[in-house]
C-alpha cells in the first residue's frame, strides 16, 4: 500500500519545521530562533482519523548553494506540486501576507493540487481575526494554527485528510513481486533496468492504459511475475531533480513504500555516500526486503581483495542490515545482471516466509537453553514462547514474564539464532516482547 504524501511549503521562519514536528509527534528537527536553520528530519509518517500519510517538510530540502530565498521557495513549491497529494501552505499570521507569499500562492494556483492554508503563530484566540487577511490569497478557508501550542492543528489535519486521494486498490496480485531500484542520481539505475528488460528471458507485459501502469513496468522472468515500480521516476531528468540529493530521498521514499523488495544500487566507482545510508535506513525501517547491487564494477580497478574490501565497507556502513546480500554488477557490460532477479525472488520469499509455532519454539528453546537470558536486578527473565504474527517482514512475538528485563542484546542474540535456523536472507525481522504471566 502506497501512502499518500503531504508536503509543507512556505517561506523561511513561518514555522514549517515546528508544524512538521507537531504533526509528526516527534521533536526531532532542531528549531532555533533564526531563519535558515538546518534540519535533520524532513520526512515522517503522520496519522490522523485513521489515515496514514507521509509528511515532508520541503523547507528542509537543499537545492543549489547559490539559491536565493525566492528561488529556493519556488523549487520547494515545484517539488510539492509534482510529488505531493496535498500541500500545506504555511503563513505567518503575525506578519501578514508578504510579496513572497503571493508568489508562492501564484505557483500553487497554477497547479491542480489541493492546498490547505495554515495561518501559523496565532497563539491566542484574540489573534484569530488576523486570519481574514489571508483570504486574499484565494484559497479555501484558511485555518488558524499555533504550531507552538498545538492549537488548530487538529482542524488543519481534518482538512488535509479530507483532500487525500481515495485509498488505492492494490494493483497487482499477491504473487507478483514489487521491486524498486533505488540509489543516488547517476549510479546507473536506469541503465540497470534497461539491461534487465533487455535480457532474453524477460518478457515485458503489455501495459494497460492507466497512469499508474505508466510508471510501473510489469515483467515476467523464469516463471515469476515482477513489477518494477516507479520506472518513470528513475528516468526523470531535470535541473531540480539533479541538484538536490535530499530530493531523491523523497522520491525513493515513495518507491520503497510501494515495493516488497528494494534493490539498493551503490556506485562501485565512487563508494558509499551519506545519502545511501539514509535511503537504506528507510527501507530497513519500512520492513522491506533489501539487496545491495554495486554497479559500475567494470570501471573499478580491481585486485583479488577489492570485492571483499567493498563488502566490508558495506558491512561497516550498513551494520544494521547485514542480512542483505550483495551483488557486484555492471550495467554496461551486463556482468552478473542476470543474477539480480533470481536474488530478488529469493529475498522476497524470505520476506514472506512463515515459520510454524512448533518449529519456532524448538529453536527458541535451544537458544535459551544454550545461552539463558542474563538476570537483571536479581530477577530472572523467562521467555515462555514465541509465535510469528506477520510476514513482510517476518514478525515474531516473544512472550515473557517481564519485557522490561529483556536486554536489547539478548533480543539481538535471538534474532541471530532465528536467522541461523531459518535463513531470512535479505529481510529484516521484527521481534516484539509481550508480557505473559
Ligand atoms: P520554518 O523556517 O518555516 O521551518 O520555521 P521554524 O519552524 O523554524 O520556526 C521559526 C520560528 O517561529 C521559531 O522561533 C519558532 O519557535 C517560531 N514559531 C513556530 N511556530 C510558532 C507558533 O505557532 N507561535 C509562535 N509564537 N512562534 C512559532
Ligand atoms: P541513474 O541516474 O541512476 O538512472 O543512472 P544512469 O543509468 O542514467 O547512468 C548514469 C551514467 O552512468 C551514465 O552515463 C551511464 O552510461 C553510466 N553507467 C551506468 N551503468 C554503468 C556501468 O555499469 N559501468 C559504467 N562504466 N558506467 C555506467
Amino acid at each position: 500500500m502506497t501512502l499518500p504524501v503531504v508536503a509543507i511549503v512556505g517561506r523561511p521562519n513561518v514555522g514549517k519545521s515546528t508544524l512538521f514536528n507537531r504533526i509528526a509527534g516527534e521533536r526531532i528537527a532542531i528549531v532555533e530562533d533564526k531563519p535558515g536553520i538546518t534540519r535533520d528530519r524532513i520526512y515522517s509518517k503522520g496519522d490522523w482519523s485513521g489515515r496514514a500519510f507521509h509528511l515532508i517538510d520541503t523547507g528542509g530540502l537543499e537545492f543549489g548553494e547559490k539559491d536565493e530565498v525566492i528561488d529556493h521557495i519556488r523549487h520547494q513549491a515545484e517539488l510539492a506540486i509534482e510529488e505531493a497529494d496535498v500541500i500545506v501552505f504555511v503563513l505567518d499570521g503575525r506578519s501578514g501576507v508578504t510579496a513572497t507569499d503571493e508568489e508562492v500562492a501564484r505557483l500553487l494556483h497554477r497547479a491542480d493540487k489541493p492546498v490547505v492554508l495554515a495561518v501559523n503563530k496565532l497563539d491566542h484566540i484574540k489573534h484569530h481575526e488576523e486570519i481574514y487577511e489571508f483570504y486574499q490569497l484565494g484559497f479555501e478557508t484558511p485555518i488558524a494554527v499555533s504550531s507552538l501550542h498545538g492549537t488548530g492543528t487538529g482542524d488543519l489535519l481534518d482538512e488535509v485528510v479530507k483532500r487525500l486521494p481515495e485509498r488505492q486498490e492494490e494493483a497487482y496480485d499477491e504473487d507478483t513481486i514489487r521491486v524498486s531500484i533505488i540509489g543516488r542520481p547517476n549510479v546507473g539505475k536506469s541503465s540497470l533496468v534497461n539491461r534487465i528488460l533487455g535480457e532474453e528471458r524477460v518478457i515485458v507485459s503489455p501495459v494497460a492504459g492507466t497512469t499508474r501502469d505508466a510508471v510501473d513496468t510489469p515483467i515476467r522472468a523464469h516463471g515469476q511475475d515482477y513489477v518494477i515500480v516507479d520506472t518513470a521516476g528513475m528516468r526523470k531528468r531535470g535541473k531540480v531533480y539533479e541538484s538536490t540529493e535530499k530530493y531523491s530521498v523523497m522520491r525513493a521514499l515513495r518507491a520503497i513504500e510501494g515495493s516488497d523488495v528494494v534493490v539498493m544500487v551503490l556506485n562501485g566507482e565512487e563508494g558509499i555516500a551519506e545519502q545511501d545510508k539514509r535511503v537504506a535506513g528507510i527501507a530497513h525501517e519500512a520492513g522491506r526486503a533489501v539487496l545491495f547491487v554495486v554497479n559500475k564494477w567494470d570501471a573499478v580497478e580491481k585486485d583479488d581483495k577489492t570485492m571483499s574490501r567493498f563488502r566490508r565497507e558495506i558491512d561497516d556502513h550498513f551494520s544494521f542490515m547485514n542480512y542483505a546480500p550483495i551483488l557486484f554488477v555492471s550495467a554496461k557490460s551486463g556482468q552478473r545482471v542476470h543474477q539480480i532477479l533470481p536474488l530478488v525472488k529469493e529475498v522476497a520469499e524470505a520476506h514472506s516466509q512463515r515459520i510454524s509455532t512448533s518449529v519456532l519454539n524448538q529453536v527458541l528453546q535451544d537458544a535459551t537453553m544454550s545461552t539463558p537470558p542474563p538476570s537483571v536486578k536479581g530477577k530472572r527473565v523467562k521467555i515462555l514462547y514465541a509465535t510469528q504474527v506477520a510476514v513482510k517482514p517476518p514478525s515474531i512475538v516473544l512472550f515473557c514474564n517481564d519485557p522490561d528485563l529483556v536486554h536489547f542484546s539478548y533480543v539481538r542474540y535471538l534474532e541471530n539464532q532465528f536467522r541461523e535456523a531459518f535463513g531470512f536472507r535479505g529481510t529484516p525481522i521484527r521481534l516484539m516482547l509481550r508480557r505473559r504471566k
